[in-house]
């Protein structure tokens, strides 16, 4: 039966334990199955580094939500989406070359930079705004497109069809992190990405309790299988605690991302109309320079932005110090909003605006959010 991705959600793909009955799944804490009489592990288990019953179902519901059920995506989850991204990475030989956004999150950007270049890994950083950017910056040894859309932290717009269409006329796999949007906003799969990475820490988890991440592959291709063999031998993965409370977040994902993306479509238009804030950063506001294309892409705008405060760092730091209800803290798409002075975490090698607060805006009620706001820019 075909399922909207709500449906599929809501059940978290489960089906009631066979064994009790038990309408919400067990948490199997065993790091080890036992092996048959003639040798097989014939109920698809053998070591809990290796695959695990609660990290099966996950990815399988990953798989699902990103791919559609046509069967055919398949996932792999990790510790973190760092952990993911770096497997991706990792799946890619020395002396490959990867195109990557001029604005993406830091940490992605440093692994290129401090892990994987030394390794031998190139990297070309441009603004994947301007597609032919994109083109010229293709080299022989181009291997893949790194996209992220919404970028983080300034809310840059990136087409990814137009990405994955370069990408396979270069003959390289186009790779989309997908966290800001969630599956439930973006299918980058279904717009010709081979591959979407998550940080399933913010949006899939959703209730800032537990840190994950995710590949997931249009098909089970050679790369997704060196993918799932990096994940198997590196064994950077989820507990079955954190794939339980991420298979938990997911059954919610939809009606949140629905409240997290009115919630800040109401904060940015209050926000672009304040006399000492420009810009906002939002792709929902009709004049943010990628907003016909995320209108193309996504069946929302997300529950991130971002805005610059006029008076520069110290008004910025003096705005995140007096808010009472946002909490001043780094990561994103939990129940609570978030904000913090981005430049300031990211480290001295930023290239954020050093007047720019970055939010996550979380499912308070509007109102409220925009009159802490009102009280904090004074
Ligand atoms: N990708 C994006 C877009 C992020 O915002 C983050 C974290 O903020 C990550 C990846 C890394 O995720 P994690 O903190 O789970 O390693």
């Amino acid at each position: 039966m075909n399922m909207n991705p709500e449906t599929i959600a809501a059940q978290a793909a489960h089906q009631p334990d066979l064994a009790t009955g038990a309408v919400a799944p067990p948490i199997y804490l065993s790091t080890t199955f036992e092996r048959d009489p003639d040798g097989e592990y014939s109920r698809g288990f053998v070591y809990s580094r290796s695959d695990n019953p609660n990290r099966h179902s996950l990815e399988h519901l990953l798989a699902l939500l990103e791919g559609g059920d046509s069967g055919e995506a398949v996932a792999a989850a990790f510790a973190s989406g760092s952990a993911a991204t770096a497997t991706v990475f990792q799946a890619l030989a020395p002396g490959d070359h990867v195109i990557a956004p001029d604005d993406c999150y830091h940490g992605t950007a440093r692994l290129l930079r401090e892990v994987f270049a030394p390794w031998g890994l190139q990297t070309t950083f441009v603004d994947m705004t301007g597609p032919e950017n994109v083109r010229d910056a293709v080299q022989p040894n181009t291997r893949m497109i790194w996209v992220e859309t919404p970028s983080n932290p300034l809310l840059k717009i990136t087409d990814i069809a137009e990405m994955a269409s370069i990408a396979q006329a270069a003959g390289a796999l186009c790779a989309c992190d997908n966290t800001w949007a969630s599956p439930m906003l973006q299918r980058p799969l279904s717009l010709g990405a081979d591959l979407v990475v998550h940080s399933t820490t913010k949006y899939l988890g959703g209730h800032e309790d537990v840190t994950g991440g995710a590949v997931v592959s249009a098909s089970d291709s050679e790369f997704f299988r060196r993918i799932r063999l990096i994940q198997n031998i590196y064994g950077a993965v989820p507990s079955p605690f954190d794939c339980w409370l991420t298979l938990r977040g997911i059954r919610t994902l939809h009606v949140r991302m629905l409240a997290h993306c009115a919630n800040a479509g109401k904060v940015a238009r209050f926000l672009h109309d304040h006399p000492y804030v420009a810009p906002v950063h939002y792709p929902g506001l009709p004049d943010h320079p990628g907003h016909a294309v995320a209108a193309g892409q996504m069946a929302d705008f997300g529950g991130m932005l971002s805005f610059q405060v006029a008076g520069g760092r110290d008004a910025a730091m003096d705005v995140a110090g007096k808010v009472r209800l946002f909490v001043r803290a780094t990561s994103l798409g939990g129940t609570q909003s978030l904000i913090e002075h981005r430049a300031s975490i990211e480290g001295p090698d930023s290239t954020t605006p050093d007047d720019l607060l970055r939010v996550s805006v979380g499912l308070e009620n509007a109102d409220d959010l925009i009159a802490d706001l009102a009280q904090a820019l004074g």
